[in-house]
């Protein structure tokens, strides 16, 4: 039988208790001295510290490991759990944590630590600051958050002995704050138990309320569970399947949100009780759904298939609600034993295997938290990252508008071109702009829920590699790999084709004769080709060498002389061609390498090569091939086996953006003495913004394209080197 996990205040909880525990969860071979050194250690630097319920303030930590080792997390977690408030609340420092603890247990510590600092605030602005922080103590290592949050628990156990004011205040935050944590970290039974303390505190009319009507029907209740969960089994042993079948009443919270949402009374609402069906495998998780719908009458549209399409905290189930046997409505899900351990502890479940190696690495890190803080670099306003954080937290999805009205589901982060792509592959593949809300966005537009989004396109549009920095939706990201697929087809067909013509051309004859021959049917056939473009194509990815070609051709007669010849001027054919082609389809990098496609290149900071340097590549371990001017000093560290061809990239005509702004004493025509001097050296301007300042001074703020920093200095000098000019810098 499953229960909820019980996550409830024990006051008189040991440390030798508490070790007998963890030993049931950890390996044999855990140091578990080390659990009771972090105890003593604690307990000493809290001994003169109470809580506010009066009892020593030890009964906090180890109540907070007691919650760790229930979500069977590893041994630095329990040590960081039962250490986590000496460095805010007694006289420790982080590196007497460091030095007792080491580093793992250190960076825990010092994490719960950080974040016990924040302030949270009411005012947005401050809390989206808070929550960045948040944020950054998480990335850290995923640990921290894990603790907190039973560190969290702890306090919302035990908040009945704070002022009314201060229980109102860490409720909101534990609601705003740590239970979308704790749901998009998986953590099912730390959310709803949170959820409920919270309504306690929030609402306490109708949490108790909720928990008297509950209990005064209790004994009903469970006989009615008795019952059903008997009918189940009894329908799944017609079956054969083995399963754990039990019902339990819904948590309050959840209980409380239908009411809201349904505008409805607490008499109202009949599902108050969920089922779980508990087997071995997937494979008997469908079957059970199959014995259900056909002993139950399934209720429409109340299907879910979170097995097949995970939530994005990794949530698996099959949802389902059918009609009972009295026609009330009966929810079941359906799950694995496994996916029943991730849904209650989520993140957490994954240290149950791992733990005493020192903990899951790379789990420490989640790709989520990760994303978060990319998203951190580069946005503006503190309220914008709030909406980001809130909103992943949330659902990981957003709902947009067609121009008619027309609902789209996105992923969270999704651009005006995934929309694009999500109205039809043409409209994505043609779009050169969007407007969102009526006014003009950038296609790196981050959308939000609610948005009504237009697509600009163009016929002459065509995608390119950069949009695949722009997605967020596989679908776009397919379909645009789709369409770079099919235009380097394309281009090997026509490389491949017009290499064959020149070189009958050379050989006096063409296609058409050969075809009148019938020779090139012949040729087709001995390659199993079906047509000529398929030919071409082989031709132009240099699957098939022309010579091979002639040898099945009788009309094409080749002396090995001539043919040598000729194959090597067809072959220098071949790679202006292809070159041409790489070139092309290159654009984007600056440097070509010698026989590798797609590589990442990077310019060495030592010597920071400018188009037409002599220079040489070398192969960095991870980090693609790094371009260094011949003369660059640091040449000579390099081993030779590491050295690879480079060359610049004539078809390389990208332009990097940079800003810079200038002071200047105010007088008229400046600005445009100043844009005239930047044109003159073929730079372009892309905007310019004027400002005036206190004391007859001016700023300008531009943004500018040039080649390469040679070409930025010039820009600089050029404007320094005007009269009324105080100082120029880069913005
Ligand atoms: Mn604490």
């Amino acid at each position: 039988m499953y229960h909820r996990l019980d996550f409830s205040h024990e006051a008189g909880l040991t440390i030798d208790e508490l070790i007998r525990r963890a030993k049931s969860n950890l390996p044999e071979d855990t140091d578990f001295e080390l659990i009771r050194r972090a105890y003593e250690f604690a307990e000493l630097h809290h001994r003169p510290q109470k809580r506010s319920s009066g009892e020593p303030y030890i009964i906090h930590p180890l109540n907070v490991a007691a919650t760790l080792i229930k979500l069977k997390m590893d041994l630095d977690s329990i040590c960081g759990g039962l250490l986590h408030d000496v460095v805010e609340d007694c006289d420790v420092s982080e590196a007497d944590i460091i030095k007792e603890f080491g580093p793992g247990i250190g960076t825990i510590v010092i994490g719960c630590t950080k974040i016990s600092k924040i302030k949270f605030k009411t005012k947005e602005e401050s809390q989206a600051e808070n929550f960045r922080k948040m944020v950054v103590a998480m990335a850290k290592d995923i640990r921290v958050i894990i603790v907190k949050l039973a560190d969290r628990m702890h306090n919302m156990l035990t908040l009945q002995y704070v002022s009314k004011e201060k229980q109102v205040k860490k409720a909101q935050e534990t609601l705003d704050i740590y239970v979308p944590l704790a749901s998009r970290l998986g953590m099912n039974s730390v959310k709803s138990e949170l959820e409920d303390l919270c309504l306690r505190f929030l609402h306490a009319d109708m949490y108790y309320r909720l928990a008297e009507k509950v209990s005064m029907k209790k004994t009903e209740r469970e006989s009615y569970i008795r019952d059903t969960v008997s009918l189940i089994k009894e329908k799944l042993s017609e079956y054969t399947v083995n399963a754990d079948v039990y019902g339990r009443p819904k948590h309050f919270y959840s209980i409380y949100k239908k009411m809201q949402n349904r505008d409805v009374d607490f008499d109202q609402i009949q599902d108050l009780l969920a089922f779980r069906i508990i087997v071995g495998n997937i494979t008997e998780c469908y079957k059970c759904l199959g014995i259900i719908h056909s002993s139950f009458t399934p209720v429409p549209g109340r299907f879910k298939d979170y097995i097949a399409i995970p939530k994005v905290n990794n949530y698996q189930s099959l949802h389902t609600t059918v009609i009972g046997p009295q026609a009330e409505r009966i929810e079941i899900q359906i799950r694995t034993h496994e996916m029943h351990e991730v849904a209650e502890k989520g993140v957490a479940a994954h240290w149950k295997y791992k733990e005493g190696s020192g903990g899951a690495k790379g789990l420490n890190k989640l790709k989520w938290v990760e994303e978060l803080m990319e998203y951190d670099r580069d946005i503006q306003t503190s309220s914008e990252f709030m909406d980001i954080v809130k909103n992943d937290l949330d659902i990981g999805g957003i709902f947009v508008f067609t121009p008619t009205g027309d609902v789209k589901e996105l992923r969270f982060g999704a651009t005006p071109l995934d929309f694009a792509y999500a109205v039809h592959t043409d409209v994505g593949n043609k779009t050169v702009g969007a407007k969102v809300n009526g006014k003009m966005v950038p296609l790196k537009f981050r959308l939000k829920s609610g948005d009504t989004v237009e697509i600009l396109t163009s016929k002459s549009q065509t995608p390119n590699k950069d949009w695949l920095k722009l997605v967020k939706t596989s679908r776009a990201k397919t379909k645009i790999k789709q369409y770079l697929l099919k235009i380097e087809r394309d281009r090997n067909k026509e490389v491949g084709q017009e290499l064959l013509e020149s070189a009958l051309k050379k050989l006096g004859t063409n296609l058409k004769q050969l075809d009148k021959k019938n020779e090139l049917a012949r040729a087709l056939d001995a390659f199993h080709f079906k047509n000529n473009e398929e030919l071409f194509h082989a031709l132009g990815s240099g699957r098939v060498y022309l010579k091979q070609l002639f040898e099945h051709i009788q009309s094409i007669d080749y002396e090995e002389e001539e043919t040598q010849q000729k194959k090597k001027k067809h072959d220098t054919l071949f790679k202006n061609l292809s070159d041409k082609a790489k070139q092309t389809s290159n654009k984007d990098n600056a440097v070509i390498v010698d026989g590798l496609d797609d590589i990442m290149v990077r310019m060495g900071k030592c010597c920071n090569p400018i188009p037409g340097d002599p220079i040489l590549g070398f192969i960095t371990r991870g980090r693609g091939i790094t371009v260094h001017t011949k003369t660059c000093q640091r040449i000579s560290d390099f081993e030779d086996s590491r050295k690879v061809d480079v060359e610049w990239n004539s078809a390389y005509t990208f332009r990097h953006p940079v800003s810079i702004r200038v002071i200047t004493h105010d007088r008229p025509g400046i600005l445009s003495r100043i844009s005239n001097n930047i044109n003159s050296l073929g730079v372009n301007i892309k905007s310019a913004v004027a400002r005036s300042l206190p004391d007859l001074k001016g700023s300008f703020h531009f943004e500018i394209e040039v080649k390469d920093y040679a070409e930025f200095l010039k820009v600089l000098s050029i404007i320094e080197a005007m009269e009324e000019v105080i100082s120029v810098t880069r913005a």
